[in-house]
């Protein structure tokens, strides 16, 4: 093989300096200069957000397309100075978001964030590996498995889902759709592998998050919205209590039965701890007892996970034992940037029998005899997520992440209290008493189908109108009808809006201050 002449080489460094390509300078001189300017705008962002700049409205007034039609149609053929972008991200870019880290941000679970993650995301970026393989950075992997021991400990979660049990372990995930995929395919093909020909069936409750219907999607089980497959596999919704929102185990074990009777194979549950509608939480030993081991019964606390750093609030846990998997998104609610999903497994085997293909190019010396996380996700590259949450617990400590939860928890109790105390106001499902979200929605006769379709309309637009005033942001979720009107399939489900506490720079004194404009709104 003939590499370049000497000529070639000299004529290419020749096209570089004429291009002004000098990527060695473009590191050190102007690097940490830029770096600088970049982290001061964040700052300067930060500072605004929390001190309530009005230019900043949580949601930005504007139409689709509004940003496009600003932006230049072709990329520039001359680079220019990072101070340049800089400056076109304050007067464009930063006008077009919807604030996410405004304290006044309520409207989905949060996106966290803090500044020793965002140190922790540069470090990522700045390192740039790419930690597929223990042997392409083993730090990237030993350091992940050392911080999922650290937060199994935590959380007081069972210590079969450490890494250096016999045969669990965890890792980090994108997200918690991720996590539930990956613990879908590992119930299928263990089932596959057991002999199991016929079709296969997951459950999970209808509070449940859509993600399991789209892992359904995703591993073959399901071809459409309502979560039947062609060759009779499905995923299934199963009913909620009318008291909680909590998934009808009894309803789960008759689902089931009818499935097996039907020849099908149930291989997957999936237990919400912290629905994203209403905070619903699945009862898990009632799950375990339910199901034997040849379902997988997987955990989906996204958001609540977080709370258990608080002793106190780990009641949701009990029957986690039985669990085959979890996970929880500290990049919603503990203070770590997006993306960051906590997945924990007893059966990491099952993982990696599922998800294990080995081309000659990622052999290693080490392959077989280590940890190899692409074997447990579904892309094969995957960035130092490790470095930010270590970031976060190192800076911050359990000691102050638990005042952070609790002081959430405590608002979201007031604003709880607030509002049942006003009969403008109803709160339709009690909070559980870890949960930072409170559901609640005007009040009103709903004697006729009539009544409760205008409710619902006059809850939605009152919604609306606070949205509106730029000054907070909520969200609103439909949970099905009480009583009686539960199974009319005529009668509306109930219009609800959400208050979810848990960002970064929200406070006590923010809650309140929200809590009033909903009961200022409600006097107009
Ligand atoms: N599960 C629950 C209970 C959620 O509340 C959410 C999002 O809010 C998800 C899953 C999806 O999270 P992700 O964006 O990490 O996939």
């Amino acid at each position: 093989m003939s590499g370049p002449t000497d000529d070639a080489v000299r004529e290419d460094s020749t096209i570089e300096r004429q291009a002004g390509l000098n990527m060695a300078a473009d590191a050190s001189e102007t690097f940490v200069r830029d770096g600088r300017a970049a982290l001061s705008l964040i700052e300067r962002y930060w500072t605004r957000l929390i001190a309530g700049d009005p230019t900043l409205p949580v949601k930005p007034v504007m139409q689709p397309g509004d940003l496009m039609s600003r932006l230049p149609i072709s990329a520039p053929e001359a680079g220019e100075p990072i101070e340049v972008a800089l400056r076109d991200i304050e007067r464009e870019i930063v006008p077009a978001l919807t604030h996410w880290q405004h304290p006044h941000f309520y409207a989905y679970f949060p996106a966290n964030g803090s500044p020793p993650a965002v140190v922790g995301e540069l470090l990522s970026a700045g390192l740039g590996v790419n930690g597929m393989l223990w042997a392409t950075s083993p730090a990237a992997t030993e350091l992940e498995q050392r911080v999922l021991d650290w937060m199994q400990e935590a959380l007081g979660l069972p210590a079969t889902f450490r890494n250096n049990s016999q045969r669990g372990g965890g890792c980090i995930q994108g997200t918690a759709s991720e996590a539930t995929l990956v613990a879908l395919i590992a119930a299928r093909s263990r089932a596959r592998r057991a002999g199991h020909r016929g079709p296969l069936t997951a459950y999970c409750s209808a509070q449940a998050h859509s993600s399991v219907l789209k892992a359904g999607l995703i591993a073959g089980l399901a071809d459409g919205p309502d979560g039947v497959g062609h060759d009779g596999s499905a995923v299934r919704m199963v009913p909620v209590r009318d008291a909680d929102m909590a998934m009808d185990v009894k309803a789960l074990g008759t689902m089931m039965a009818e499935d097996r009777a039907a020849g099908k194979r149930p291989i997957f549950v999936c237990a919400t701890l912290g629905s994203t509608g209403t905070m619903a939480f699945d009862d898990l030993r009632a799950i375990g007892a339910c199901t034997d081991e040849s379902v997988w019964m997987h955990v989906d606390a996204a958001m609540a996970g977080a709370a258990w750093v608080c002793p106190e609030f780990r009641t949701p846990l009990e029957g986690i034992e039985r669990a085959d998997s979890l996970c929880f998104n500290p990049h919603k609610w503990l203070l770590t940037s997006f993306d960051c999903d906590l997945m924990w497994t007893r059966d990491c085997a099952a993982l990696t029998g599922a998800l294990s293909v080995t081309p000659e190019y990622l052999k290693t010396t080490t392959t077989g005899m280590v940890t190899d996380y692409r074997d447990w996700q579904i892309p094969l590259g995957r960035r130092f997520r490790a470095l930010k949450l270590w970031m976060v617990l190192r800076h911050y400590g359990l000691a102050q992440l638990r005042t952070y939860i609790r002081h959430h928890v405590q608002a979201a109790a007031e604003a709880e209290g607030t509002l049942r105390g006003d009969r403008r106001f109803e709160v339709p499902t009690p909070r559980e008493k870890s949960s930072p979200l409170v559901v609640f929605r005007l009040a009103g006769p709903e004697r006729t189908i009539g009544e409760a379709k205008m409710l619902n309309a006059q809850n939605a637009e009152f919604m609306a109108r606070l949205n509106a005033s730029g000054r907070l942001l909520l969200s609103h979720t439909v949970i099905p009808a009480a009583g009686a009107h539960r199974d009319d399939p005529q009668w509306p489900g109930r219009y609800v809006l959400r208050l979810a506490i848990g960002g970064t720079f929200t406070t006590s004194e923010h809650v309140r201050e929200a809590v009033a404009m909903i009961r200022a709104e409600a006097g107009r």
